[in-house]
């Protein structure tokens, strides 16, 4: 995969050179390139934003600037295919804003399967939204909000998304059997986890673990799933395919307040606060 980012604190994104994500760019398994916006600038002050047409507070983000820098990377693309001799496909351009659609696991799994990704940093109001009009000649355009909450810049929602995404790329978590058994990958929150010692301040490590008993454990961990999903995550529940429960998994949520009523868990409307 290949991602471009264009930001005018190209600095910021220096923590993808760290850790996993560094790693799987020394190892060519993806390709991250940081832009300056400001180098796509023509006036001697290198000027990126303008006051907002119509009065308020704050800045814009000028069009003209952005539409170079994303004209350069869409170019780029375009030789590149060309020069493999594969047709053009349009990259997608994610453009972090509070006022974009909800990012989540789903949607890191369905964005690692693309084979270049650009965002476009707002900072100030956000960025000229003739330019996200624009944008759509040349990218599949997605505003992607990293949730409901306003930060200064997309820089910080980009360090998330390309972590989130980066780490579903082939090869480059060692073991992928760990991306199975993680938070939202199926649905539900992942149980606790724990390691040595076993006895730790008073405090002990569920004895169904030091079982040796795998069915067993199974059956712990996907309760405790649901216990912890319906405690922090109800929300998460009335989206969740009951369809294939085991009786004992039924028992379980029945314990927690819910029936399931066409493979769909419903909360008994008796139950109280979710367990
Ligand atoms: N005026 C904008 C609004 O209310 O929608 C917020 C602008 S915010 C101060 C500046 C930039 O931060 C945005 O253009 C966007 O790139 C980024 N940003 C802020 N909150 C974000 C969020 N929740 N998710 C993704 N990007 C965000």
């Amino acid at each position: 995969m290949r991602i471009d980012v264009v930001s005018i604190f190209p600095e910021y994104l220096a923590p993808l050179e760290l850790s996993l994500i560094g790693k799987a760019r020394q190892d060519g398994l993806l390709e991250l390139n940081v832009h300056d916006l400001r180098t796509f600038t023509t006036d001697k002050h290198r000027t990126v934003d303008d006051t907002p047409y119509g009065g308020g507070a704050g800045m814009v983000m000028k069009p003209e600037p952005w539409a170079q820098a994303l004209e350069s990377i869409a170019g780029n693309a375009a030789v590149g295919a060309a020069s493999q001799g594969v047709p053009a496909k349009k990259p997608v351009l994610i453009v972090p804003s509070p006022a974009g659609e909800r990012f989540n696991q789903a949607l890191a799994y369905e964005l690692a399967e693309e084979e270049q990704l650009v965002f476009a940093c707002g900072r100030y109001e956000g960025i000229d939204e003739r330019v996200i009009e624009w944008a759509a000649e040349h990218f599949a355009v997605r505003p992607i909000s990293l949730g409901d909450y306003v930060l200064n810049g997309g820089e910080v929602a980009v360090l998330a998304m390309v972590e989130a995404i980066g780490r579903l790329l082939p090869g480059v978590v060692g073991n992928p059997e760990s991306l199975v058994e993680e938070s939202h990958s199926d649905g539900l929150l992942e149980y606790p986890v724990y390691t040595k010692p076993s006895s730790w301040r008073d405090r002990e490590v569920p004895a169904v673990l030091l079982s040796g008993n795998h069915g067993k454990i199974a059956q712990w961990r996907r309760h405790e799933q649901y216990r912890r999903t319906a405690e922090r995550r109800p929300d998460l529940l009335a989206e969740f395919d009951a369809g294939g429960l085991t009786r004992a998994d039924r028992a379980a949520f029945g314990e927690l307040g819910y029936d399931v009523v066409d493979r769909q868990l419903r909360r008994r409307p008796d139950s109280g606060d979710p367990a």
